[in-house]
């Protein structure tokens, strides 16, 4: 009898830039139930690549309010600013490969470059999050123009060459969505997002670039998350097969919305889950406001 068969892995992974709310909570949940119903390892992963943000206070508040909530992780917590030479290395053999190129372009110029275009009466593309593609114009440089504006240390990111990258891919690309009607094959659209940021100056790894790197360093099988991040599923699928990561089956969950109808955020003081443990809310009260 063979006794070594693989247990199905699900992760947690919050960041520690503010505080767990409701939201988190059924996260947290839902994860706890799926690994469980699946005989299944949960671990945690603390998404910390924002050093400025990310700290350590929040990251014990974090870890104090699933042990509240009854969450029980499996192994070691992972935490992302160990790992960024990985994230580097994933980096350069993009670079190696021509798919990805040093951005010049700051924030405040992004935004000047498309409002005189749009100006203009013409329509600017955006991603599903709403934010403009990048423009792109770095793409043309010579590489000595490159090199040259990288020596005299001007500050840049690297980002994706999302057309390259979709031709060197050279398929339509898929991944398993797991929804109440069982699992269901969805396509993937990349091209959607433009030429996404791999790593910034003041960070030298991009949320897309960690998060398959280290689904695939942890061995994660299913991807339990919030509706918020379907659609970046498309970009990750993309990098899995770019960088030869395998793909966990994904499950996007609903998300609790505010009384405005937005989604949850970390500023908002009603849901916070410190706050609510300060009001005498229990772990059993917060599942029944979680739906469970
Ligand atoms: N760190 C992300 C967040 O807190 C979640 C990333 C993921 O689950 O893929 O929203």
């Amino acid at each position: 009898m063979n006794l070594n068969i693989a247990r199905p892995v699900f992760r947690f992974a919050p960041s520690p830039n503010g505080r767990l709310h409701l939201g988190h909570a059924l996260s947290a949940l839902e994860n706890q139930r799926r690994a469980h119903a699946a005989d299944g390892r949960l671990l945690l992963r603390i998404e910390d690549i924002d050093r400025a943000r990310c700290t350590p206070e929040l990251e014990a508040q974090i870890i104090d309010d699933l042990a509240w909530l009854g969450i029980d992780f499996d192994g070691p917590v992972f935490r992302q600013s160990a790992h960024f030479a990985d994230y580097q290395a994933m980096l350069l053999s993009l670079i190696d490969r021509g798919l990805a190129y040093p951005a010049f372009m700051t924030r405040g110029a992004v935004k000047r470059h498309v409002a005189e275009h749009e100006e203009q009466g013409k329509t600017w593309p955006r991603d599903p999050d709403g934010a403009p593609h990048y423009p792109g114009d770095d793409r043309s440089l010579s590489l000595e123009e490159r090199w040259e504006r990288l020596e005299s240390g001007v500050r840049h990111a690297w980002r994706l060459d999302m057309a390259a990258a979709i031709e060197a891919v050279g398929k339509p690309l898929f991944w398993l969505e797991d929804t109440d009607d069982g699992i269901v094959e969805t396509p993937a659209d990349p091209g959607a997002w433009g030429d996404i940021v791999l790593s910034r100056s003041d960070a030298p790894s991009s949320y897309h670039l960690s998060v398959v790197t280290d689904d695939a360093a942890q061995h994660v099988t299913h991807v339990v998350r919030g509706m918020d991040l379907y659609h970046a599923t498309s970009v990750h699928r993309l990098l899995q097969e770019l960088l030869g990561l395998p793909t966990p089956v994904y499950h996007h969950h609903r998300l609790i919305l505010g009384a405005d109808g937005c989604k949850l955020s970390k500023s908002n003081q009603d849901t916070a889950l410190e706050e609510l443990r300060a009001k005498g809310v229990s772990p059993a009260d917060i599942r029944v406001m979680c739906g469970f």
